[in-house]
């Protein structure tokens, strides 16, 4: 493939094709003889390419291909799946900035925000890579009795893991999820998002040259409600990321089926801000928390809370901050700032501010969309003062939109922290002793402490998700590991059966077993 790094233009059509002929609607044909969705990139609300919009038959024969090719990818040692990962890192590696093309191009995001997509998949690669012998390698476990019995853990592949993912993170939700499902054993059945289908692809195309076999990892383009919903009702495990409602929709439906299910979803994340914070030092890293990827990110923080002490003196030094961000467009490094999506997330950040200002609310800066910038550029934004009923205050926006409130104390901001149905990220400034017993206190499945979000989520070998409504099960560390395998107890038992030997009356039996386990547990000999 000639193509180094592409340009803030139409894919060439070669590249175009290249990434098409990957999709499962090509192979089943409906590529070409059905309905085609255009793709827009945000930079300059003009097409960049197509893809196919698929159907549940398309969906039918991505299953049938990825089960026929997981049971000989199951097959194989664990270093050879390994082996397959490796390269695929190392091609990630080596084409990083064509890769943040991609990424830039149908999202508009800026390119840090691509290249955190990078770094993403690179760590994840590494980290799986790294642990996957120890993770999945059959485990000597303690038997029923010492000598008497032996027992092992084996870790067995779910089988064919259907992943859904939006369109915020493309690359990073597109394929990091699933190098752990691919070093377990599994296949995948997957779909983008409608409007960043391209990421997933080029990740795919490097996932083959790297060894992966051909008919492991399908991909289907078309919509949640038809493709997405396919999906769910034949994955054996099901790996979401979307919104909560979209997540509640999906879990009925494996729930019914009794499959496991990954579910990370919706938040709307606060920062807490401690009387003894180094408010000028970390201004900028505030305003990053607040505003990377232009507010589009699941964990990025929406509503921070300041006590009255210092809240003129934070506002100050957060709103220069956030005005000192640099907007802009194009495949570069010369701004900090990108593109919303598309014209619907436009309006809907923008009524959330109207709604927040008809309320009563006082803005201290933003507020407006900036289309001298782009067409979905949007001013980053902190509001204050909200007034009753105000939808930002207990909605995701999922832009560049934060309120900051007043508080008595750090009690109340704690409570006002927990008080919403949201348990994403949550982020603390402080002093560290301040602030590590504040991060104790609150209830979200991360917390991250004078930084964002950046630390806990590059923290890999940690678990990492929602409480509450922002989701279920997790990524990252072990876990993001394991859930993608049925672990099965093998036991033998040796030398005389459970019940004793043959001899043994059976009026003994049970009160021989129950005075063995008073003993082990007395004399700490059973685990
Ligand atoms: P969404 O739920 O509308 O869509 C996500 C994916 O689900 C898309 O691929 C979509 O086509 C598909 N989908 C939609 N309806 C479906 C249905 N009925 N059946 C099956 N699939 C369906 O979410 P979105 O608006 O695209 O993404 C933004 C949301 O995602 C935000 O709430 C954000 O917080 C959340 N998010 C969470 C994380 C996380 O890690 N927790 C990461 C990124 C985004």
């Amino acid at each position: 493939m000639p193509i180094r790094r592409l340009k803030a233009q139409p894919l060439p059509e070669h590249f175009l094709e290249m990434l098409l002929n990957l999709t499962t609607n090509h192979a089943t044909g409906s590529l070409y003889n059905g309905e085609r969705q255009e793709v827009t990139s945000p930079f300059v609300d003009e097409p960049i390419g197509w893809v196919g919009v698929g159907t549940e038959a398309d969906v039918d024969e991505a299953f049938r291909r990825a089960r026929v090719a997981q049971k000989q990818w199951a097959a194989r040692e664990i270093g050879e799946r390994v082996a397959v990962l490796s390269r695929f890192h190392d091609l990630v590696y080596r084409n990083q900035d064509l890769l943040a093309d991609v990424v830039q191009l149908e999202t508009g995001k800026d390119r840090t925000a691509a290249f955190d997509e990078v770094l993403d998949v690179l760590n994840n690669a590494r980290y799986y890579c790294n642990k996957a012998e120890a993770l999945l390698s059959d485990t000597k476990r303690a038997g029923a009795f010492p000598l008497i019995s032996k027992t092992v853990e084996q870790r067995v592949p779910k089988g064919i893991v259907g992943q859904i993912s939006p369109w915020n993170y493309p690359l990073a939700l597109g394929v990091s999820d699933a190098i752990a499902a691919l070093i377990a054993g599994n296949g995948i059945v997957a779909k983008p998002d409608w409007q960043t289908p391209f990421s997933n692809l080029i990740a795919l195309h490097f996932l083959i040259e790297a060894g992966l076999p051909r008919e492991l990892f399908q991909i289907v383009t078309g919509s949640g409600r038809q493709v997405g919903a396919a999906i769910s009702t034949q994955c054996d495990y099901l790996m979401f990321t979307g919104s909560t409602q979209t997540g509640k929709i999906l879990g009925e439906t494996v729930g019914e089926r009794l499959v496991g299910y990954s579910a990370e979803l919706g938040g709307k994340n606060a920062m807490l801000i401690a009387p003894d914070a180094d408010i000028e030092k970390h201004a900028n890293t505030i305003a990053t928390a607040c505003f990377s990827n232009s507010g589009q990110l699941c964990v990025s923080i929406e509503r921070i809370y300041v006590p009255d002490a210092i809240f003129d003196r934070f506002i100050d030094a957060f709103r220069k901050a956030t005005e000192s961000i640099t907007l802009g467009s194009g495949l570069n490094w010369d701004y900090e700032m990108g593109s919303l999506i598309n014209q619907d997330q436009l309006d809907r950040v923008q009524a959330f501010v109207d709604d927040a200002l008809s309320k009563g609310a006082t803005l201290i800066t933003g507020g407006k969309a900036r289309p001298d910038v782009g067409p979905y550029h949007f001013a980053p934004t902190i509001l204050t003062d909200l007034g009753p009923d105000t939808d930002l205050e207990t909605q995701e926006v999922f832009g560049p939109v934060v309120y900051v409130q007043r508080v008595r104390d750090m009690d109340e901001a704690v409570e006002l922290a927990n008080s919403l149905d949201y348990g994403l990220n949550a982020s603390v400034f402080g002093a560290p002793k301040t602030a590590w017993a504040l991060a104790r206190r609150i209830e979200s499945g991360s917390v991250t402490i004078n930084d964002g979000y950046a630390s806990t989520w590059a923290a890999i070998s940690t678990p990492l998700g929602g409480v509450k409504q922002s989701g279920l099960s997790r990524r990252h560390g072990a876990e993001g590991l394991t859930k993608y395998t049925e672990p099965k107890n093998i036991s033998e038992q040796r030398i005389m059966p459970m019940r004793g030997p043959a001899q043994l009356p059976r009026r003994y039996y049970g009160t021989l077993l129950s005075t063995a386990l008073n003993l082990g547990k007395k004399l700490r000999f059973l685990p």
